[in-house]
């Protein structure tokens, strides 16, 4: 089977914590589990469902803009122009966060809990935690 493109939407949930750990909840909508806690929480955003809906994309092929007309991520389209099946996934939030040795930027994608990086400028350890 042909591998399908893929292409990242460019719209995020709005980012949520969980009511009984505060962390970080996971970037989507629907039944969320805590990775933390393991709670369950329910997260409806009719706002972030209309503009996935509305969504423009390129095909990765052919580079013609496609309205996704899905609201739900992971979504999947045809071009229809050049037939090309592709997927629009989830949106990564990504964040800076300063080394704490150096003052290099690192951008790094933000998943909920605790991280820890190596600089990859002057291999300073630090902890992240969102
Ligand atoms: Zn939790
Ligand atoms: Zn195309
Ligand atoms: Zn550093």
């Amino acid at each position: 089977m042909e591998e399908e493109a893929v292409v990242e939407s460019r719209i995020a949930p709005p980012a949520l914590s969980c009511p009984k750990c505060s962390s970080l909840l996971p970037s989507d909508l629907g039944v969320l589990t805590c990775s933390i806690c393991s709670s369950k929480v329910k997260v409806e955003h009719p706002v972030t469902r209309r503009n996935w809906n509305d969504e423009k994309v390129g095909c990765p092929e052919c580079s013609k803009v496609l309205i996704v007309g899905v609201d739900k991520r992971p979504a999947h389209l045809q071009c229809v122009s050049c037939s090309t099946h592709f997927t629009v996934a989830k949106n990564v939030p990504r964040t800076e966060v300063a080394c704490p040795g150096c003052d290099r930027r690192l951008r790094m994608k933000i998943k909920p809990g605790e991280r820890e990086i190596d600089c990859p400028a002057c291999s300073t350890s630090f902890k992240v935690k969102f």
